[in-house]
Formats: C-alpha cells, structure tokens, sequence
C-alpha cells in the first residue's frame, strides 16, 4: 500500500528553482533511497516533502491517502512523518534527556515515552551515559544516534533521514545502519534515506531513486540499481 505519493514537486529557493517536477512513491514498509550528486536536489525533495517553512512549493504530496500541501511542521508530525535534518538539528543547549522529551512533544501518553526513552538508551549506551550533558557537547556519531532517537520519539510511520552517515567514523555508520534496518523490520517503520554512502545504502534499501538536477532521472529495486553501471561509476566508485 502507498504509504507517500509525490507528483510535479516543483521547489524554489526565492527566485532559484531547485526542484523541477520530482515524482515517487514510498510504499507501507518500504526502505528508499535518494541518491544523487552535491547539489542535486536531495535535501530539497526532503524539505519540500515535509513542508517546511522558506521554500514555494507546487505540486502533490499525499501522505496516507491525505495531501500535506499547506501544513504547518506540527502537523506534518501529527500525521506521523519524522525528519532527521543534515547537521542534525539537536538543541545543543538541552541535555540529551530534554533533547528526547521533546521528540515526544505530541505523545500524551507519559509512560510509554518513558519507556521508548530507555529503550533508546539500550540501543545506544553512549546516550544513557550522556543523559544529563548537553547535546551541543556531544561527539557528531552521539548527536547523530540523539537525532535519529529524538526523531523515533514521535512513532512516525515515516522517517525522512538526510546523510545521515555524514562526517561518522565507518564502525558508528555501520551501527546506525543496523538500526534503521531493524527499525524498518521490527517496528515497521518506513523509511526515505538520502545518502552519499550508496553501497550502505543500497544494502538495506527495497527501492531506489536517482535525482540530478532536480529531476528523477533513474529509479528501480536496489539490488538492480546497485549493478547498474552508470550508478556504480557515479555514485559507487566501482
Ligand atoms: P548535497 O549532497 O551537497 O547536500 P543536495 O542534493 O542535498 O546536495 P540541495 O541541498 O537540495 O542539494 O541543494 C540543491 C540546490 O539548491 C543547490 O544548488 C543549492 O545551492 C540550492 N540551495 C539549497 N539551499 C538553499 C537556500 N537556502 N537558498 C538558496 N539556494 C539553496
């Protein structure tokens, strides 16, 4: 079942048209990946996407059956989409605790955040020890694990993740790619990747989708786009 439909997504940058008419879907369940060059359009598709403030948009994006066009952040979390920006977007002047609490602003139901809470800190120990530091002092692979956990606080059903291995030393990339792929298998959760780091990627991706200049150029299961040579030169280095 299609869980995201995007169709025509146009996106400017005041006068600078980013985006020219980007069309996927994202079904129930599934991992995709965004692959694409610096300056492609990437992080765009994923702020155009979630509706976030500085950038005209047009075109459709429905999100379980219901259009997002128009809706403030708040809402777009409401409907159950969680966005893990490049650089993170921590508050790096909150501990990691309030960091947590307030990914779970939404939730009313007290005790099963507490309980997400320490689950988080099962996964990620380094941030059970680090509860009570603030997050702006924290290494990037701990603010990274503090953005990905803040941003599973509000049970999405979507999570939109942006580079997240950027600037992580191999052994936290591989960690944190381990999460997602039992985030996607055992909670469910669907996940939309933008990635440099294409093999990892592709490694736990259904589907794929290229973008270069603000258009999807190329799009197919992983595993194909993964020995597609035009993909392989540009993007795997192989
Ligand atoms: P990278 O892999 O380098 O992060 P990307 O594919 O994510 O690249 P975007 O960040 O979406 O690319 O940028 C696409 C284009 O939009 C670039 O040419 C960039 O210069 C431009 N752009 C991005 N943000 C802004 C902004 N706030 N104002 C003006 N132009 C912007």
């Amino acid at each position: 079942m299609t869980l995201l439909t995007v169709e025509g997504l146009e996106a400017s940058y005041g006068p600078v048209r980013v985006l020219h008419g980007i069309d996927l879907t994202v079904e129930r369940g599934e991992v995709v990946v965004l692959l694409g060059a610096n300056g492609a359009g990437k992080t765009t598709t994923l702020r155009a996407l979630c509706q976030l403030p500085g950038l005209s948009t047009s075109g459709r994006v429905d999100f379980d059956g219901r259009s997002l066009v128009g809706c403030r952040t708040e809402e777009v979390v409401r409907r159950g989409i969680a966005h893990v920006p490049q650089g993170r977007g921590t508050f790096p002047e909150l501990s990691v605790e309030e960091n947590l609490d307030a990914g779970a602003y939404l939730r009313r139901d007290r005790r099963e955040v507490r309980q997400d809470i320490e689950r988080w800190y099962d996964t990620f120990p380094r941030l059970a020890d680090r509860r009570h530091q603030s997050a702006g002092t924290l290494s990037g692979g701990e603010q990274q694990m503090l953005a990905v956990a803040r941003a599973c606080l509000s049970r999405p059903q979507l999570l939109l993740l942006d580079e997240p291995s950027l600037g992580l030393a191999p052994l936290v990339i591989q960690h944190l790619f381990e999460i997602f792929a039992e985030l996607n298998r055992s909670d469910g959760t669907t996940i939309l990747v933008v990635e440099q780091n294409a093999t990892l990627a592709l490694s736990i991706a259904t589907r794929a989708y290229v973008i270069e200049s603000g258009q999807i150029v190329l799009t197919g299961p992983a595993a194909e786009l993964h020995h597609d040579d035009g993909v392989r030169r540009a993007y795997l280095g192989f």
